[in-house]
């Protein structure tokens, strides 16, 4: 019987893959058999990454490097990385940051950084990807969005607003792309401890917030979001595009 999740082969590329949920998203992606293309700032980070995915996973792993804000650079590294490998058959644009800090004192710097990091990077390398896939007329397109893109909360608003903007940016590209057989969705994680939010994750009035704010009265593991990942990536979701899906333990789900 077909495997309605068959990724075996589909070569993957994942921003921000040399730590934190990017890693955790090209491991599972390279479980089931995606050739994956680890993506770092720094190729030698990069490389790293790696060589432990594919340690890891026996599976094959590539990697490139480039500053997800700088729409040059993505594209002089994107363009001889299809020359390389062929054209990605899934991209998901994970790379972020986040900034904390009140409204009234946050640095414009600031704001500019978490828009580029967030946003503006997911329309910069999408658009370095999607003519060839518009051309082989395939490709699968998952933008990681985040429970503040429904849900904004004070000390994070950049962030939110950054996140809101993935959402949209999500279904218009959606609704642009799918006459070339591409699907793009949003896969919105709730909390997951990573280095991005370490001081939040120590702290213990943050994780009585946590278990009092979520359903399921915990933190998110790492490997809970592969599996909406991989159906994302595959064929299983060929009707499915412009979703914004969140893996949060319920807390969209409530007010
Ligand atoms: P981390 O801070 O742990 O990892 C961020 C990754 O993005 C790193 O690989 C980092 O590379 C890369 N990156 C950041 N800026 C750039 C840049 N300018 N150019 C290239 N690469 C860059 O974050 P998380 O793993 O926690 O987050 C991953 C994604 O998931 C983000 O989009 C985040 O918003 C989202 N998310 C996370 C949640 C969580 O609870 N952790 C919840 C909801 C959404 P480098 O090592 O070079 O810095």
């Amino acid at each position: 019987m077909k495997n309605l999740f068959d990724i075996q082969d589909r070569l993957a590329l994942v921003t921000g893959s040399t730590r934190g949920l990017g890693h955790a998203l090209a491991r599972g992606l390279a479980q089931q058999g995606a050739h994956m293309i680890v993506h770092g700032r720094r190729q030698e980070a990069a490389e790293e990454a790696a060589r432990t995915l594919a340690a890891e996973t026996g599976a094959k792993v590539d990697a490139v490097a480039f500053d997800v804000t700088d729409a040059g650079a993505v594209k002089a590294a994107i363009d001889p990385l299809i020359e390389r490998l062929g054209v990605p058959d899934i991209l998901v644009n994970n790379a972020g940051l986040q900034k904390r800090g009140p409204f009234n004192d946050f640095d414009p710097a600031d704001w500019d950084a978490v828009v580029a990091t967030n946003l503006s990077s997911a329309f910069y390398v999408s658009k370095a990807v999607s003519p060839a896939m518009s051309e082989r007329g395939s490709g699968k397109i998952v933008n990681i969005g985040s429970v503040q893109s429904k849900l904004a909360r004070e000390t994070i608003v950049p962030y939110a607003a950054s996140k809101g903007g993935v959402a949209l940016l999500t279904q218009g590209m959606a609704a642009d792309l799918a006459r070339y057989g591409i699907q793009v969705n949003c896969l919105s994680p709730g909390y997951f401890q990573t280095d991005m939010n370490q001081a939040l994750w120590q702290d213990a009035d943050f994780n009585a917030w946590i278990e009092k704010r979520t359903p399921a009265q915990r933190w998110g593991q790492v490997e809970e979001l592969v599996g909406t990942l991989v159906y994302l990536c595959s064929g299983a979701s060929d009707f499915v595009s412009g979703q914004n899906v969140f893996v949060d333990g319920g807390m969209t789900s409530v007010v």
